[in-house]
């Protein structure tokens, strides 16, 4: 009986034990670093479990660190862990998110280290093998594989799009400044007659140093109006135009508001493509093209619980290009080994190595365009449109150095020559005012200021009387529309006497890949003997010839909307799919 009652007594005091360790249900809130300000997050939890987190309060970027926030806090509570996977691209973010709910465990007294342990490896688990059948399968959800959806959807194909970022956008959603169009109803209304197709073309292939694939340009300036209308037709209308670097003409198109055309053109190409229907399968990575009598029927595909077969009458590629494939980009010029790269985690240049698996041919690989302002703590690329818009470029000693707007591997150069081979992006609250991107920089800490150019020159640590000369010389040649001093012509139209005044110190970043896949003009892969490969079609970055051997700004977007809508009609009629639809 005595040892009975003992019994009961060890276990009453187990349960009691187990009550009292598994502690008080509390919420709590904590507070980490995001990419633009604090990111602020609720959590309820006990010692063993984290029931729920929220964010409360953030301003982190659309489209990339929004998905951090979307997404990470549910798979924190699922896994009951705050080990698991932050999402791709989007470190800062996730990081902020976990600090923040440590902070809040903390402040709630209960030992963050039990949810510090990773959750079991997913990845250990056996893989459930699916097959899917579509007309046309898409490779990459950028700029070019949104376009291609939408334009083949449009043309009657059941489409499948692949992305293997947590989400849509790829570079494409960094492209801050416009889309270079020629011939446009745009600039018809704002009188713009010296900026048309001929131009355009030239200045394409003399950005390009002439090694550019004429009929590819060709086609992209000739097709671009039409791109533009198309735009419209979908609610994404760039009504605004200015010069583009490298040229004095008008082509650089982008939306009314001042938005980036990246962000702007990747949310309104993702809605019209969910108002259409289009599975977007996130998170998913082709890894291989499938081939049947020497043409391409679909692909190999995979994601955390599955591997994919695809069977599609047509493939498209739109992966991007490899300016984050470091080991790919030092295979063709080694010194970029210790660059900074101003692309997404997913520009590996999957598509190319895909395509070469089945014998396509690569042009211009070796291409590859450092772009000369790129903030480098954070690897953030600080706009051409900026200078377009009248910022100046100066070096350590006060004075500028080139001209600020000529071809972005021309600039780049000038200022690997400089003191410290870098340099400092001059503008004013003038420009400030009438571009986003610049408000944004400042709001990210990017910029010294001062409420004069001695206070400015002393925030850079430049000579006042040095740095003032300058920019009394530049307002002067703005004035007179003549800069006597380095020959620059355009973005001229303001000064910078506006205060405050900003600084932005700058150095040249890897940008974009110009080589890649080798495509005719109706998109089709061609292979190494120089046959196009049936069933397969690829555009935008991924593709290798339209720019040559340096782009010019505003020519990515072209490149992805026209290419990608030759894409989509050309891979969905190759499909036979039925309802073709008018052109436009
Ligand atoms: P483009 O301007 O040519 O559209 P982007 O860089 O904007 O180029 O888009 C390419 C997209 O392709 C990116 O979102 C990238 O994550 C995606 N991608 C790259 N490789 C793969 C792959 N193997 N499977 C699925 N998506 C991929």
């Amino acid at each position: 009986m005595k040892k009975l009652l003992s019994i009961l007594l060890v276990l009453a005091l187990l349960v009691l034990g187990c009550a009292l360790a598994e502690g008080e249900r509390v919420t709590a809130q904590g507070v980490g670093q995001g990419i633009d300000g604090d990111v602020v997050v609720r959590v309820e939890a006990d010692a063993n479990t984290i029931y729920a987190v929220e964010v409360l309060q953030q301003n982190e970027t659309p489209g990339i660190g929004s998905v951090a926030v979307e997404q990470l806090p549910g798979a924190i509570v699922a896994a009951n862990s705050i080990a698991v996977d932050g999402i791709a691209g989007a470190t800062v973010t996730s990081n902020a998110i976990k600090d923040a709910i440590k902070q809040a465990l903390a402040d709630a007294g209960i030992d963050a280290a039990p949810f510090e342990v990773a959750p079991e490896a997913a990845a250990a688990a056996e893989k459930t093998a699916e097959t899917l059948d579509c007309d046309v399968v898409i490779v990459g959800a950028g700029g070019a594989g949104l376009t291609a959806a939408v334009r083949a959807t449009q043309a009657g194909a059941k489409v499948l799009v692949l992305e293997k970022m947590p989400f849509v956008g790829g570079n494409s959603l960094k492209a801050s400044g416009g889309m270079n169009c020629a011939d446009t109803k745009f600039q018809a209304a704002l009188d713009i007659t010296d900026s048309g197709v001929p131009q355009f073309i030239e200045d394409t292939m003399n950005g390009g140093h002439g090694i550019n694939d004429l009929a590819l340009v060709t086609t992209m300036a000739e097709n671009s109006a039409e791109a533009v209308d198309w735009l419209e037709s979908i609610g994404a209308p760039l009504p605004k135009v200015a010069a583009t670097g490298g040229t004095v003409h008008k082509y650089l198109h982008s939306p009314e508001d001042g938005s980036p055309v990246g962000e702007y053109l990747v949310a309104k190409l993702d809605e019209e493509a969910k108002k259409n229907g289009i599975e977007v399968m996130l998170n998913t990575t082709a890894t291989e093209i499938l081939m049947d009598g020497g043409a391409a029927v679909g692909v190999k595909a995979e994601d955390a619980a599955h591997e994919y077969t695809i069977n599609a009458k047509a493939v498209v590629l739109a992966t991007g290009g490899f300016g984050a494939n470091f080991d790919l980009m030092c295979a063709f010029n080694p010194s970029l080994a210790n660059a900074v790269t101003t692309n997404h985690p997913g520009a590996t240049g999957d598509g190319i190595l895909m395509a070469e698996a089945v014998g396509a041919a690569t042009v211009d690989m070796d291409q590859i365009q450092l772009h000369p302002t790129v903030y480098q703590a954070t690897s953030m690329l600080v706009s051409e449109k900026m200078r377009s818009l009248g910022a100046i470029l100066v070096n350590q000693n006060g004075v500028r150095f080139t001209n600020d707007l000529a071809t972005r591997d021309a600039v780049s150069n000038a200022e690997l020559e400089q003191p410290g081979g870098y340099a400092w992006i001059i503008f004013d609250q003038n420009l400030v005012d009438n571009n986003k991107s610049a408000a944004k920089y400042i709001e990210q800490g990017m910029a010294v200021t001062g409420d004069t150019y001695e206070a400015l020159a002393e925030a850079m640590n430049v000579d006042a009387k040095a740095f003032v000369k300058t920019m009394e010389t530049w307002n002067a040649a703005v004035a007179s529309g003549e800069d006597a001093e380095f020959g620059r012509n355009n973005g001229m139209d303001a000064d910078l006497s506006t205060a405050p005044f900003f600084a932005i110190q700058i150095a040249p970043g890897i940008h974009h890949t110009m080589g890649g896949v080798k495509i005719d003009t109706a998109t089709r892969v061609i292979d190494t003997e120089g046959q196009p490969i049936p069933g397969l079609f690829a555009a935008g970055e991924t593709t290798g010839g339209v720019h040559g051997g340096n782009r010019i700004g505003g020519n990515a977007v072209c490149d992805f909307v026209v290419f990608g809508r030759i894409a989509g009609a050309n891979a969905a009629e190759y499909a036979g799919a039925e309802e073709l639809a008018p052109a436009a």
